[in-house]
């Protein structure tokens, strides 16, 4: 018996007419003239803002949402984005002045990061920003800096929590980390942070990320909100923000399935009127990535030439691994599988047939699709990339192989 072929989830979000792929409103083929050459990575406004309203429907009134915006720095997308969310992080002094150049206040954008320098520091100080403690030495740092510029430093406190969310795509809390203070450390570091003087704001425990199991976020908030309780009570003033970290994922490869917010949601609304009452100062924040921004966009290459090799046909095209690394498989995946990859000019008519779709780069680890099924392509056709709006062009090594940058257009 062979075992059922699993499928990516059938695309749904960027309408086809004509057999040719929608993106912004307007043909691919269309935009893709617009744009002015390919490769070029399209973000779609309208899915981007969909998103927001979507999720916001279903987590309570009360619960803010904050955009991670390493997931996407692209400025245009970040002020998009300012206008939908309640604030921002940021994990550098670029994207801190990326955030910065929005209307989003600075008390509303926390900066987080394992290795802040000095100079990351003072920026985020006299820029007004919270800025999430990840270290002890780093601490003291900030408390020196504050003195020296004459700003009383607002500060959360990141924590290492002693469990992880599991069934999560990255575990970023849990066990020994590079990131926060252990939670049973924390108590103490509070102290501190009152003795010397810090206007502290609350705390953020972040456990995971790229999770498509509701159950596993669930157990992972409650577990958050338990473990913020009892480091309350080590507080020296009251929580005003009390970050709970996201992991909601995004459907990338074939069987996923989407992420179900119902249970979330109920969670979370159970959750609500104790966390009222235990911290009643406290602003919720759930921070997202990849889920506001992965699935609103696209990168889009052309094939330049196809070849038979051995019977195996493949479409080689003008960007790979050196644009969209994740899509390549060389992100942190242990075993290749596809992202959703589609011809954006044919999406379904005609005769279909297996082929790989590879980059120009000279190294086999250039795979944008390994052996799918797809309407016959040619030179001259454009390969799309789906999910592509999170951890694409600024997580990819754009220097290896010399190639130009790839384009880049919010639309
Ligand atoms: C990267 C990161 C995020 C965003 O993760 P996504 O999977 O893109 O939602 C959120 N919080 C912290 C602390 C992060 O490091």
């Amino acid at each position: 018996m062979s075992k059922p072929v699993s499928r990516h989830l059938p695309q749904t979000q960027f309408p086809v007419v004509d057999d040719c792929l929608q993106v912004g409103g307007m043909p691919l083929t269309r935009l893709a003239a617009r744009v002015g050459m390919t490769p070029f990575y399209a973000y779609d406004r309208r899915l981007l803002s969909e998103r927001v309203q979507q999720l916001r429907a279903a987590l309570p009134k009360e619960v803010r949402l904050h955009y991670s915006v390493k997931a996407n720095p692209m400025p245009a997308l970040v002020q998009h984005m300012a206008g939908l969310v309640d604030g921002c992080d940021v994990a550098s002094g670029g994207e801190l002045k990326v955030a910065l150049d929005t209307p989003i206040r600075p008390a509303d954008i926390s900066f987080a990061g394992p290795a802040k320098t000095s100079a990351e520091l003072e920026q985020a100080i006299a820029g007004g920003v919270l800025l999430t403690l990840e270290s002890e030495r780093e601490m003291e740092a900030v408390a020196a800096i504050g003195g020296r510029l004459g700003v009383r430093p607002q500060v959360l406190l990141r924590v290492n929590p002693d469990f992880e969310m599991k069934a999560s795509g990255m575990k970023m809390g849990g066990g020994a980390r590079q990131f926060g203070i252990d939670s049973e450390r924390a108590p103490a570091v509070l102290r501190r942070i009152g003795a010397l003087g810090l206007d502290f704001q609350g705390l953020q425990i972040f456990s995971g990320s790229q999770s498509l199991n509701a159950s596993a976020i669930v157990e992972a908030e409650s577990r958050t909100f338990e473990l913020a309780f009892h480091l309350a009570r080590h507080a020296p003033s009251a929580i005003r923000l009390l970050n709970i970290g996201g992991g909601f994922g995004i459907p990338y490869f074939p069987g996923e399935q989407p992420l179900d917010l119902m249970p979330i949601s109920e969670n979370l609304h159970q959750w609500m009127p104790l966390v009222n009452t235990t911290l009643p100062e406290a602003k919720v924040v759930i921070e997202l990535g990849r889920y506001l921004v992965g699935e609103a966009g696209v990168y889009v290459t052309r094939v330049v030439d196809r070849k038979v090799s051995r019977g195996q046909v493949f479409l080689i095209t003008d960007g790979g691994m050196n644009h969209q690394l994740a899509a390549s498989g060389n992100l942190g995946q242990v075993i290749r599988k596809n992202y959703p990859v589609l011809v954006g000019n044919r999406v379904a008519i005609g005769e279909h047939e297996v082929v790989s779709v590879v980059g120009p780069l000279c190294t086999p680890l250039d795979v944008l699709a390994g052996k799918m099924e797809m309407p016959r392509a040619d030179t001259g056709d454009f390969i799309v990339v789906l999910q592509s709006g999170a951890y694409g062009l600024t997580a990819s090594p754009t220097g290896f192989l010399s190639h130009p940058l790839p384009g880049e257009v919010l639309v």
